[in-house]
């Protein structure tokens, strides 16, 4: 038996749990969602807060430490700063986080913020309006500005930008987002593409790998490496002591499968232990046919134990999984 709560097989604790609220998005990004969207799952299947919160909470009782909500778009959960709420009640220590695309941060920071919520990432891809919205499909560049700003005056910091690097549509402003960095103080994180977009145009040469950001980045603006720990992103400061930082999150180039610490529930209760799983641990069943905690607790860490080892995007046998990224919760 594990000794730790949520020990796998390969000898790594989980401690970060992702919780999509919602399939649904307001933006198509080419990355992720197809133009028409897609079939969205219908309300009867979403978890409900209460069913949401009373999972979570088993969760944090096998010693999970940060939870971060995502979707789809998780903004678009009507009440979402009542949910954040009632997570922050489950205990004042948990480290609560929240991945959008920002377009109704404007409204929503501060109630967020008030709610409980501590930080946030803003995926911004590009800084030119009309690439922006090639990108999202969605002429709403100043519109998530303005989302950064009220996060920053609610105090959700360090504000964090989100940006998926695709060769040919945005890797040519790489430093243009450095300077961003470094003069708003925002942390930039590089996303490397992955396979999980919907339309299935992904392609090994359409990513730009970890050390071709950071040598056309370092080549403007000289960075000096952080030792972070076991945090997936590979971060590097300026040297020059300017504020901000650059990071990159290298899933393709080098996977950090190795020291993962995260698991995943889809808006409809199915349990992830990895972007890529092909299998998934129906937790909302367990919920709805009055399954305990302990028996909510027993199926989490029976799942954990059998975490795959890793990814295998760059192995000949790889599968992808039938979600894409927006039904998964990125
Ligand atoms: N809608 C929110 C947003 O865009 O921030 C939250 C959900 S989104 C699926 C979470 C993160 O996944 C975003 O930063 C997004 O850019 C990233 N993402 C989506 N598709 C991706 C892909 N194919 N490869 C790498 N990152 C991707
Ligand atoms: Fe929506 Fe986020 Fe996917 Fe873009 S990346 S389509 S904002 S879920």
């Amino acid at each position: 038996m594990p000794t730790e709560p949520l020990l796998d097989t390969y000898d790594r604790v989980a401690d970060d749990l992702r919780i999509s609220v919602t399939d649904r998005c307001n933006f198509r990004c080419v990355y992720c969602m197809p133009e028409e969207g897609l079939d969205w799952l219908n309300k009867a299947k979403l978890l409900t807060f209460e069913e949401i919160v009373r999972v979570a909470a088993v969760f944090v009782g096998l010693g999970i430490k940060t939870i971060r909500l995502t979707g789809g778009e998780p903004t678009l959960r009507r009440d979402l700063p009542l949910l954040v709420g009632m997570l922050r009640d489950i205990d004042l220590n948990i480290d609560l986080a929240m991945t959008t695309n920002g377009f109704l941060l404007d409204q929503l920071a501060k109630p967020l913020a008030e709610a409980g919520l501590r930080r946030i990432n803003v995926s911004v891809d590009s800084l030119m309006r009309h690439r922006f919205s090639e990108i999202t499909r969605r002429d709403a560049l100043d519109q998530v500005m303005k989302g950064l700003q009220a996060a920053e005056a609610a105090g959700l910091a360090p504000i964090k930008l989100n940006c998926v690097v695709v060769r040919g549509t945005n890797d040519d402003e790489l430093v243009d987002f450095a300077r961003l960095s470094r003069e708003t103080g925002y942390e930039i994180r590089f996303i490397e593409f992955m396979p999980l977009d919907a339309d299935r145009r992904w392609r090994k040469e359409m990513v730009v790998s970890l050390s071709e950001i950071v040598d056309r980045i370092g080549s403007s603006f000289p960075l000096e490496k952080i030792n972070n720990g076991v945090e997936p992103a590979t971060l590097w400061r300026f040297a020059d002591g300017a504020p901000g930082s650059v990071g990159v999150i290298p899933s393709v180039s080098s996977p950090f499968c190795d020291s993962c610490n995260r698991l995943r529930i889809t808006a409809d209760g199915q349990m992830r232990t990895c972007l890529f799983s092909i299998v998934e641990t129906d937790l909302r069943a367990i919920v709805r046919r009055g399954g305990t905690d302990d028996d909510l607790a027993e199926a989490i860490k029976a799942a954990v134990w059998k975490k795959e080892a890793g990814h295998r995007i760059n192995e000949e046998d790889f599968v992808r999984p039938e979600r894409s990224m927006s039904m998964i919760g990125g």
